[in-house]
């Protein structure tokens, strides 16, 4: 049998296995290319889905394979010119048409690293993980919308990411967008632009899940909030789940139009904190684990000793992999602390900047007394030092408003809400006011 007979055969029993919808999209893309001694390369004309087939079918298309060819094969991918360009050309509108299979487009922007299983869970993302699990189980039926917060590198979007992955796994056919809010504004300025304003809705208002990433980005823009608002109302109406990632909670989101907020905070908002010292060692296992690299346990308790940013994390695993393969060195305390050096400094210092000094700072450099900071004089002398006390605690040391208000004499958040919105309004406006906040920065990093 020729490798073209071959696969015909191959191709035809997997069809009988999977469903059409998982046949059509990922499996009918597929050519053998090569069959040597074990190894059988396969072509895809669809690149940017070869990382799911591995991910999902290597398993299915290897043992339908070897079961003709009565051998052990490995399978490698490979990417093929597609046929014809036209389906490309004609992009979104063209994968709507066909309404069993879900928009290829879509489901390749899902990072396949991205998953529940590779997500680590524990106190400060555990009420998180169980939304979006509950959410990917029952779409449209548990919260709506779901609302999720958080700083930088906490997992959001990994999180947004498992959701898509996990629908789609339940029910390939399921219509689904991930996008980041960004991609969401290109697309309706593009459709006021063309005056395609009915495939827009098309895309976006008959769909089972739509996953937004850093909405905050569409505050300020008036069109795109205005046709936002027409999308969700027109999702929920179906019955469509609505998942919304962002860097605040929706009543700390700049120039958010009020209907928004109010619909955001319509399902459930959760928060996403920092990951714990376990959480941490935990993530670099799960990223060791991917790329096949052997840590032991106590060195990476010594990156996340020294690491707080899940993002770094990574970077500085690679780091490590790299160094040890091409000095052909042992993963070992050493080579870490080396790797780490830099990092390990940093850390130590950020850390040691507790709340109190940053008051102290504060009070130092506008030259006011300690009493006067926390006091509640309302002088412009005083309350001004005071906002930017706010500021500080809440950019550069992350606590939350209402624990701001606490520390300061009992204020309550919304004072001190607006005091952080003055100043980072001032900061991007006035020269002055940004160097002082410049030098205290420098201050407070010593
Ligand atoms: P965010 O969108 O909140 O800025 P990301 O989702 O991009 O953060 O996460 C940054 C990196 O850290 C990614 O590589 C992600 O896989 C990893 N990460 C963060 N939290 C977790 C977790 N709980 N389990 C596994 N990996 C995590
Ligand atoms: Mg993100």
């Amino acid at each position: 049998m020729d490798t073209q007979t071959l696969w015909q055969v191959v191709l035809a029993d997997l069809e009988v296995q999977v469903t059409k919808v998982v046949f059509q999209t990922f499996l009918s893309h597929t050519k053998l290319l090569q069959l040597t001694d074990k190894l059988a390369t396969i072509g895809c004309t669809q690149p940017l889905l070869i990382n799911l087939i591995e991910k999902r079918y290597y398993q299915l298309i290897k043992k339908t394979l070897d079961s003709y060819t009565k051998t052990d094969t490995s399978l490698v991918f490979t990417a093929l010119a597609a046929p014809s360009s036209k389906k490309q050309i004609e992009g979104p509108l063209f994968t709507l048409k066909l309404p069993s299979a879900s928009p290829p487009h879509v489901v390749a922007r899902l990072n396949p690293e991205y998953t529940f299983e590779n997500f680590a869970v524990s106190s400060s993302n555990q009420m998180a993980y169980a939304a979006a699990t509950a959410v990917a189980k029952k779409p449209g039926r548990a919260y709506n919308p779901l609302f999720i917060y958080g700083g930088v590198g906490v997992g959001k979007t990994h999180l947004i990411q498992a959701i898509g992955h996990a629908v789609l796994d339940n029910n390939p056919s399921a219509k689904l967008i991930y996008c980041t809010s960004e991609e969401f504004t290109n697309d309706i300025i593009e459709a006021i632009g063309n005056k395609t304003t009915v495939t827009f809705k098309k895309k976006y208002r008959h769909l089972n899940i739509l996953l937004i990433d850093d909405i905050q980005f569409i505050a300020g823009k008036n069109a795109v909030q205005e046709e936002f608002f027409h999308t969700f109302n027109a999702l929920q109406q179906v019955g469509g789940q609505v998942v919304l990632i962002s860097d605040h909670p929706p009543e700390e989101i700049d120039k958010l139009e009020e209907r928004l907020r109010s619909r955001f905070e319509g399902g459930l908002t959760i928060d996403v904190g920092s990951p714990d010292f376990e959480l941490r060692c935990a993530i670099l296992l799960i990223k060791a684990k991917q790329k096949d690299m052997h840590l032991p346990m106590e060195i990476a308790k010594i990156i996340a000793a020294s690491v707080e940013n899940p993002r770094k994390l990574e970077g500085i695993l690679i780091r490590i992999l790299s160094e040890s393969k091409t000095r052909n060195l042992p993963v070992d305390e050493e080579l870490v602390k080396i790797i780490l050096g830099n990092s390990l400094k940093e850390n130590i210092k950020k850390q040691t900047i507790k709340a109190e000094d940053v008051v102290h700072i504060v009070a130092s450099y506008y030259n006011i007394k300690l009493s006067q900071l926390k006091g509640a004089k309302r002088d412009r002398s005083i309350a001004f030092p005071r906002q930017v006390l706010y500021y500080l605690l809440r950019s550069e040391l992350n606590i939350p408003l209402a624990v701001i208000g606490d520390l300061l004499s009992g204020r309550d958040h919304t004072t001190i809400l607006h005091g952080v919105r003055k100043v980072a309004e001032l900061l991007s406006t006035n020269e002055t006011i940004r160097e002082d906040v410049m030098r205290i920065k420098h201050k407070l990093l010593g």
